[in-house]
């Protein structure tokens, strides 16, 4: 029996340290889901799910638009075409078509909606992107721009994401996106 104390103290031991790591865990799991947390929820669309999975992870696994056989290494930031590595202009971090690119450089542009968004919480910057395709329907460029920021105290990365339009649209842009919201 005596021989058995040693074994018994060891198993409490490791006992209370596995005990102390699962709660830690929950604790910090529970501190990242109080933010809302809708994602893969169900009342997300197949195309919003889609999206978001676009958004998280944009590599480009389809063929440039121009080039069949070539495989794509960016997106057109106002048009959302795949382009290839010869047709890919890549500029400010952003990745553009030729055509674009010229949009890009021969105007100014301002921000008209900036939302913060979390790893957890990728499809609250959702209504921006699909703003953004709305309005393209009518032919107006816009961009969308993430800034990244650590928030140390949550322990978090966040995202920026704006959506920015020529100077020319902002007025009309600003207040579609008003009534949008309203
Ligand atoms: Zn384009
Ligand atoms: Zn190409």
């Amino acid at each position: 029996m005596e021989k058995l104390y040693p074994f018994l103290l060891i198993l409490s031991v490791v006992f209370t340290a596995v005990s102390f790591t699962v709660a830690f865990i929950f604790y910090r799991k529970y501190k990242n889901l109080s933010a809302p947390k809708i994602f893969e929820d169900e009342n997300l669309s197949p195309e919003d799910r889609k999206l978001i999975r676009k958004i998280k992870d944009p590599l480009v696994n389809e063929p440039c638009h121009e080039h069949r056989d070539q495989l794509g290494q960016g997106v057109c930031a106002i048009c959302n075409i795949v382009l290839c590595e010869e047709c890919v202009k890549e500029h400010d971090g952003l990745n553009f078509c030729i055509e674009h690119f010229r949009t890009y450089l021969e105007h100014d542009w301002e921000g008209v909606e900036t939302i913060m968004t979390t790893p957890d919480t990728p499809e609250v910057a959702l209504p921006l992107y699909h703003f953004k395709n709305s309005i393209w329907q009518d032919e107006i460029p816009s961009i969308i721009r993430t800034h990244y920021r650590i928030n140390i105290e949550q322990d978090i990365i966040e995202s920026h994401v704006s959506l920015m339009v020529r100077r020319d649209d902002y007025s009309l842009i600003d207040h579609k996106w008003k009534i949008r919201n309203n």
